[in-house]
């Protein structure tokens, strides 16, 4: 089922979702199981699966040279996909990316998807492979995400690449995006940065879910903002408890996102990560117990191929 057709049944009621990521490459499915498991007490309608493209690493030679090799840390996005619908008869919701993708291999992994019956799918730029500093599309590729979604509405309305396909199958999949309350690093300002999510639900996404943040002001201006631009679709919070204090430093730096000073100081103040954990939990607890209050359609955890935060949070929260 459609992520907004599950917003809509529940009639109000908030949702409980989380994301996970696929297991390393050398690691079984049960891995991934494990976590997901514990956390089927609270009913998630849908689970998302991150996609991470192929990184290169250089390896030195006998002759001293060095060898580029494409290496994918984390294949199996499709088939954990799958094996979640299998197990567990939830839906699981792929995220795709443009980059490492041409148009044509987008479309083939479309079709698989389609196959498989998932019906949702976030449709994600990517960012820059980490040799690179900026992102750089393949050469038959889309360069932003608001591209992607048309090419998957298009395959909703039956146009594929090949323009000369006659009695072409419709695919049907309902299309999340992403969303960014402290703004994508690379925007300019908010302003620049919803107008051009705005063009990504213009081409068909139907709903949003939210780059993590720690502090809800941030997420309700956002919110306030995208709805004065006209944007209507559901907005989802995404959230992550602090589990470790080098993530004090590590999130602002990957994910461009401030933290609070008093969620800050609770931190510094951990003797280990053991208290760092539970000030995580606390304050994520926190975050959701008031953004249920203001009448959020779904709670969506990050939960990093761990779950055991995400479950104490969900034991106090739903
Ligand atoms: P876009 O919407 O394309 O935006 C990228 C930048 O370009 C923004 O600054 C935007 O303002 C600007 N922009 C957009 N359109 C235009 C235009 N026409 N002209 C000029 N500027 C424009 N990454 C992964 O690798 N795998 C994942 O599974 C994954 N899952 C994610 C899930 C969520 C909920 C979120 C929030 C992020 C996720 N990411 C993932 C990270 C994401 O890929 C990066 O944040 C990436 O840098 C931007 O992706 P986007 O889809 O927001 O890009």
């Amino acid at each position: 089922m459609k992520v907004t057709d599950h917003i809509e049944n529940a009639k109000g009621n908030p949702l409980f979702s989380f994301e996970i990521l696929p297991p390393l490459k050398g690691q079984n499915v049960q891995s991934t199981f494990d976590n997901i498991d514990p956390l089927m007490e609270f009913k998630p309608p849908f689970i998302d699966v991150t996609y991470h493209r192929e990184e290169y690493v250089f390896k030195q030679l006998e002759n001293g040279l060095l060898k580029k090799q494409v290496v994918k840390k984390r294949p199996g996005t499709v088939g954990i996909c799958a094996a979640i619908q299998n197990k567990y008869g939830i839906d699981a919701v792929p995220h795709i990316l443009c980059g490492g993708f041409t148009k044509e291999d987008t479309e083939n992994f479309l079709i698989d998807l389609d196959f498989l019956g998932i019906d949702n799918v976030m449709a994600l730029r990517g960012d820059a492979v980490k040799s690179e500093t900026y992102f750089k599309p393949e050469k038959d590729g889309h360069q932003f995400a608001s591209e992607l979604t048309s090419q998957i509405q298009n395959l909703n309305n039956g146009i594929y690449l090949d323009e000369e396909l006659q009695n072409s199958s419709k695919t049907d999949f309902c299309i999340g995006v992403a969303g960014y309350p402290e703004k994508h690093m690379e925007a300019p300002s908010i302003d620049s940065d919803i107008h051009f999510l705005k063009k990504k639900i213009k081409n068909g996404a139907t709903y949003i879910v939210t780059q993590m943040f720690f502090d809800n002001q941030k997420y309700f201006d956002f919110v306030d903002k995208c709805r004065l631009e006209g944007i209507t679709v559901p907005i989802i919070p995404g959230l992550k408890p602090i589990a470790t204090k080098k993530q004090l430093n590590l999130i602002p730096h990957r994910f461009k996102v401030d933290l609070p000073d008093d969620l800050i100081m609770g931190i510094v103040e951990c003797k280990d990560n053991i208290a760092v954990r539970n000030v995580g939990i606390e304050w994520c607890i926190n975050q959701s117990k008031e953004l249920l209050k203001k009448g959020v359609p779904v709670l969506h955890y990050y939960s990093m191929g761990k779950s055991s935060n995400i479950h104490q949070i969900a034991k106090s929260v739903f």
